[in-house]
């Protein structure tokens, strides 16, 4: 039976800290300006304002989170579709489109999204677009821009199909879950050719021009496909950009790009977990070279709403001084050292900065702020405006510091703090292994600064009211949750929204139209593009700017307040592991590294971590020095009793359904915690220490630990090498990377682990659990693998079943993480 179409789709979202909700509105706003309605429902409302039973065409948008699992808002639907009754024809009439946002420094990247895409076909539904999986690890924008590229032409290819000649099913067995994008779509059409070869013809204006891309893909949901992006034309040149990108990039090493003529290509591989980095090339048009230093004009060609591409001759002046550098640096030779000292977050190089460019999508204005000085105000409210916290499974609760010891050495790399924390008045529960979260506010020096910048010293404690713009385009504009609607500028910008986070793309391209000066300007425009994806990584994400450096680089820029706060992300807590089994006392421990970052690649003034560094200096009256004991309780009380005002720090608990120690005391248990990664486990052998003076029968215990150096930074000595003598901790071993002429030692935790191999497998076979925290980076990766390799030699299996096998001891929570970057 025909289906009837029309042009809405429903867009889902599990978000955990706003990124997926942020994507999908997005999605939203533009699929307005393509002519389609996107119905946007965050996956919690399953059955309440949305039913996947009824809908034909969904659009997924999802996060994972912990160690793979889907946000809390997605959790419900998630476990809703695992039912083992549903028929595998439960979800045949559905469509659908998926994009996952992950982090790859997590082993488990994106697996809440690749989860649910296996259980979505299992469930017989069908891709109508390649799914995208993004990297927060390198920038979700490498992969989210080209696929939301592809999506708005697929959403209308699928809908069209449905409409005009073809049932769903027709569409479906036509057999290509290859994507078509083309973003001039006057008069292209779309060939399926039988064996899925997709060729693509785009007609343009200027019917000189014609550009076929002929792509062969595999179809294979997971491993995805192409994506074929024709974009941007510029009709005054003729000249076309042509973008091909390979989204998650499992199966194609390469890209296959054909172009002709004047066109611009760039060739990007998309899933970035693949390659080291993303490789844009591009190849610029002569003619407009030739025209670079006699216009200092902007020339834009929009194709629609959502692109624009700028002519390079935009450039004026800052590519003459940009040229300058490159006749003084002789820049012949791309990426050679030269180049590389001249390259700069103000300053680019060939061929960015001949190049044309493509900037991202500008969403409506919908803030409007109105000052009221009139108005008196307490600001005494609750925080973030009582907006609940992602994760959290507590209410916010004031906790009371009642200690804070130096762990580390003075002349330690890094400064390791202990705080005890009294929660005795709240009902707070927590065990081992949880963690809490403590919601920091952003340092009042910075909120000024970044104040006095914008021209706001004066305002900053005047009463504002927060409104939606009465004629904005946006789509369900809201003011967002968490701002209180009366606060100042000063209350807001410390407490509620992130000022240091490394500015998106979306914010830089909305700081470029209130840059007054023509250098800077094409530099701000550079750094938002598409080609300037690589300088963008380079000298703003990880050079870790926030939007202060940014402005103190362009000092012509001068946005107004309303739209830099549209686009500054919610403040989030920081979590701590609580290292302490607090059954014992109402009093909980957290120990952390100050983070420090100098003024260094851009950053325009040394800074702490946002928590740790407010931590750190909130308690610098009653830090001890050197190594501390843990639950030095009597002392602790001793300092709550002191004159001096209470030191009190929000928090909540947050959740964690995994990462305890097991109820069952027999059950032997392998702990890799170097670092701080050694917090949670204080509170596990607490606990077993508590479980052996009752009588249980306890199991072995194996604790790795690494250090630099012993006498310096060995966390909790005293402790470990007491529960040591007490029995709790059957094996303690110590890596230390950082002494000279140790050779009793391994340097690191996944060394000593494969040099106990053998008996750590016996242990597993013996049913132990083995739990990692700690650097996510680097260290969780190699006690992975370090797993693999002991699997594989003392079962005598091939390599990829040993890494099966430590994936199977994944999936039955026997090998559990809680890792952070
Ligand atoms: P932020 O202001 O958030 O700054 C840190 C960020 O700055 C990082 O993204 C880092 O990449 C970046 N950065 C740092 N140095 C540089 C540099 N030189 N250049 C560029 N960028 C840089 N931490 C602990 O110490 N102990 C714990 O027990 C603990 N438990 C955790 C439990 C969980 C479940 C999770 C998710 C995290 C845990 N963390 C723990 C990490 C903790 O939450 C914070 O992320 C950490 O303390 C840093 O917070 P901050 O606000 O001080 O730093």
């Amino acid at each position: 039976m025909p289906v009837k179409t029309t042009d809405r789709f429903l867009l889902l979202y599990g978000s955990q800290t706003g990124q997926a909700q942020a994507i999908s509105e997005e999605i939203a706003e533009k699929a307005e300006q393509e002519g389609l309605h996107a119905e946007v429902h965050c996956l919690s409302l399953t059955e309440k304002k949305f039913n996947i039973e009824r809908e034909k065409c969904v659009v997924f948008v999802t996060s994972t989170t912990g160690d793979g699992d889907p946000p809390d808002t997605a959790a419900k639907f998630v476990r809703r579709l695992k039912k083992k009754t549903l028929s595998d024809s439960y979800l045949s009439h559905l469509n659908y489109a998926l994009l996952g946002l992950g982090d790859s420094n997590y082993t488990n990247f994106c697996n809440c999204a690749k989860s649910l895409e296996k259980r979505l076909t299992e469930l017989g539904a069908k891709p109508f677009y390649t799914s995208g999986f993004a990297d927060d690890g390198v920038g979700l924008e490498v992969v989210v821009e080209p696929w939301m590229d592809g999506l708005f032409p697929a959403i209308k290819s699928f809908l069209g199909k449905c409409e005009t000649n073809n049932t769903i099913e027709d569409f479906n067995n036509s057999g290509s879950s290859v994507v078509l994008s083309y973003v001039s779509v006057d008069s292209s059409s779309i060939r399926l050719s039988p064996n899925c070869d997709v060729v693509m013809e785009t007609h343009e204006a200027d019917s000189s021009l014609t550009t076929t891309v002929v792509t062969t893909s595999s179809i294979d949901s997971c491993m995805s496909d192409q994506v074929v992006t024709t974009s941007s034309v510029d009709n005054h040149l003729s000249d076309k950009v042509v973008t091909t990108s390979s989204v998650d990039n499992h199966l194609s090493d390469k890209v296959v790009t054909t172009s002709s003529g004047d066109t611009v290509v760039t060739t990007s591989s998309v899933d970035s977990r693949m390659s080291d980095k993303v490789v844009t090339t591009i190849s610029v048009d002569n003619r407009v070279n030739d025209n670079v230093l006699d216009s200092s004009s902007t020339r834009t060609s929009v194709e629609n709403d959502s692109f624009v591409t700028i002519d390079v001759s935009s450039s004026g002046a800052g590519l003459s001084e940009s040229k300058r550098e490159t006749t003084n640096t002789d820049a012949s030779l791309p990426g050679n050292e030269t180049d590389l000292q001249a390259r700069s977050l103000t300053h680019s190089l060939p061929p960015l900065c001949e190049s044309s460019l493509t900037l991202p999508f500008l969403p409506p204005k919908f803030l409007s702020l109105v000052f009221q000085p009139e108005e008196s105000l307490d600001l005494n409210v609750t925080l973030q405006n009582g907006c609940p916290f992602p994760s959290a499974a507590s209410n916010v609760t004031i906790a009371t510091v009642t200690s804070a010891k130096r762990l580390t050495t003075q002349d330690a790399v890094k400064k390791t703090l202990l705080l005890t924390l009294n929660l005795k008045e709240s009902n707070m529960k927590c065990e081992a292994g949880d963690a809490i979260s403590v919601i920091c506010p952003n340092p009042l020096s910075e909120v000024e600064r970044l104040l006095d910048r914008l021209g706001l010293k004066e305002k900053a404690q005047v009463p504002v009211l927060f409104d939606v713009l009465p004629n904005t385009k946006k789509r369900n504009a809201a003011v967002p949750p968490y701002f209180p609607q009366r606060t100042t500028l000063q209350h807001l910008l410390q407490t509620c929204v992130d000022i240091r986070d490394p500015p998106k793309k979306a914010l830089l391209r909305c700081l470029v139209d209130f840059i007054s000066d023509g250098i800077e300007k094409r530099r701000l425009q550079e750094l938002c593009s598409r080609q300037g994806a690589e300088d963008y990584g380079t000298y703003i994400r990880q050079a870790g700017l926030s939007l202060l450096d940014i402005l103190s680089a362009f000092p012509s820029c001068m946005p107004p307040i309303d739209s830099v706060l549209e686009h500054l992300p919610r403040l989030q807590p920081r979590p701590y592991s609580i290292c302490c089994h607090p059954a014992r006392s109402g009093l909980i421990q957290i120990c952390f590294n100050v983070v420090t970052m100098e003024e260094v690649d851009g950053r325009s003034y040394p800074r702490s971590g946002l928590c740790t560094g407010w931590l750190d200096s909130l308690t610098g009256a009653i830090q001890g020095d050197g190594p501390a004991e843990a639950s030095n309780e009597i002392e602790q009380q001793l300092q709550s009793l002191s004159l001096a005002p209470p030191i009190e720090v929000p928090v909540f608990t947050r959740t964690n359904q995994q990462f305890h120690p097991p109820e069952d005391a027999s059950v032997p248990m392998i702990l890799i915690g170097p670092g701080t990664g050694v917090a949670p486990f204080i509170g596990f052998l607490q606990q077993r220490l508590s479980q052996m003076e009752k009588g249980d029968n306890c199991g072995a215990v194996w604790l790795f630990y690494g250090c630099r150096h012993r006498k310096k930074d060995f966390l909790f000595r005293k402790e470990l090498e007491d529960f040591q003598s007490s029995g709790v901790l059957t094996k303690l071993s110590i890596s230390v990377s950082r002494e000279e002429g140790v050779t009793e030692c391994t340097k690191y935790v996944q060394e000593s682990i494969v040099d106990n191999g053998q008996s750590l497998v016996t242990l597993m076979d013996e049913g132990a659990v083995v739990y990692v925290c700690g650097d996510a980076k680097n260290m969780a990766k190699d006690v992975n693998a370090a797993f693999c390799t002991i699997v594989q030699e003392n079962k005598s299996l091939s390599e990829s079943d040993a890494s099966g096998f430590v994936m199977k001891m994944r999936l039955h929570k026997k090998y559990l993480e809680d890792v952070w970057t």
